[in-house]
């Protein structure tokens, strides 16, 4: 573990590094408190440091301050080192940000515990940090396909719309449905139809561009998010993500599984309702669907679209065809 000493006495220092090395800790020094300070404020800084308290420029206490004002993120470890042993500097000190302080002159016994005590919070830390991260992970992706789950691309496309309305740009999103899927699954089991699903959803972010998101929409049902694109850029785009998905049969096991996927497409009309635009992609889709399948379809100009979504062929024929 990489440890910082901050102090302006060389001896003090020389001191300090031959423990901590002795201890199996790297060390790097700052010869002041600005020092300290730059190398504390860059992204791979040592996760514990041992500040003196009186140093020219930045002093110990000042330097806790601006690094717990900073809410850094992986936490930083801090003791004070202070030939000061009045209550009140303890207090301050601590009250600075400081984690822990030793007395100079320190007693190595003492300190190599302290230091210790400071590596083992740095370590609980970072495993609150990795749990938090893989729930975070979990609450917002699809658990078989890796792919955002239904909340997390929702929210990402309204992000989206808030930001193209903001800089009036361009927002298309797909609605992408794999193909017969009750078919895969009747043939070759659940399983294989799984895996299937995770092949096709690799095919479809690698034919995305880097922009671009797409997440489980329900089932065998994908909603992809293309920001900067207008109607003639998704219908390229999802061309591409139609083109990748059915190039070739998906190998799984010894089967080779023929699969297609259909995309209804919509470009963003400006109104500030994004489930409008989903409406609009998902009628698209029906009419991919009832076109054949394994094409793209795009959603009229909504601005042009005097029937809407509201008169979705399936809502005034209660056509059941469909099927999704
Ligand atoms: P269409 O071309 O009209 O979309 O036909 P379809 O068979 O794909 O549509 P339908 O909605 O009738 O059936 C979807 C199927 O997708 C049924 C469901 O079991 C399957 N499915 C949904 N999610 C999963 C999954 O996670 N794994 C597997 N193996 N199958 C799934
Ligand atoms: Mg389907
Ligand atoms: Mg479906």
């Amino acid at each position: 573990m990489k440890v910082l000493i901050a102090d302006d006495n060389a001896m003090s220092r020389l001191t300090l590094r031959a423990q901590l090395k002795k201890w199996g800790y790297e060390v790097v020094e700052a010869i002041d408190g600005d020092a300290a300070w730059s190398i504390l404020s860059m992204p791979d800084t040592p996760r514990l440091a041992i500040l003196d308290w009186m140093m020219p420029g930045l002093d110990g206490p000042e330097l806790c301050r601006r690094v717990r004002a900073q809410g850094q993120e992986p936490y930083l470890y801090l003791i004070l080192l202070t030939g000061r042993e009045g209550r009140d500097d303890v207090v301050a000190g601590l009250d600075a940000g400081a984690d822990d302080y030793v007395t100079k002159p320190f007693d190595a016994q003492e300190l190599r515990v302290r230091v210790r005590a400071g590596e083992r919070i740095c370590g609980l830390q970072e495993e609150l940090v990795s749990a938090r991260e893989s729930l975070r992970y979990e609450a917002t992706h699809d658990h078989l396909t890796g792919a955002w789950n239904r909340a997390a691309i929702l929210d990402a496309l309204e992000r989206e719309r808030a930001r193209a309305a903001r800089a009036s740009s361009q927002l298309s999103v797909a609605m992408i449905d794999f193909d017969h899927f009750k078919r895969i699954n009747d043939m070759y089991g659940h399983v294989v139809g799984d895996a299937v699903l995770k092949e096709g959803i690799g095919r479809i972010r690698a034919a995305l561009r880097s922009r671009d998101m797409v997440g489980r929409y329900g089932g065998e049902e994908f909603l992809a998010v293309l920001p900067g694109c207008d109607a003639e850029g998704a219908s390229s785009v999802c061309e591409r993500v139609r083109g990748a998905v059915a190039a070739e049969p998906i190998r799984v096991g010894d089967y080779r599984i023929h699969a297609t996927v259909s995309i209804g497409a919509a470009a963003w009309s400006g109104l500030p309702d994004a489930s409008e635009i989903v409406d609009r992609a998902d009628a698209a889709l029906y009419r991919a669907k009832h076109g054949g399948r394994d094409r793209v379809e795009l959603a009229p100009n909504a601005a042009n679209d005097r029937h809407g979504p509201l008169h979705d062929p399936r809502r005034v024929t209660g056509t059941d065809d469909g099927g999704r």
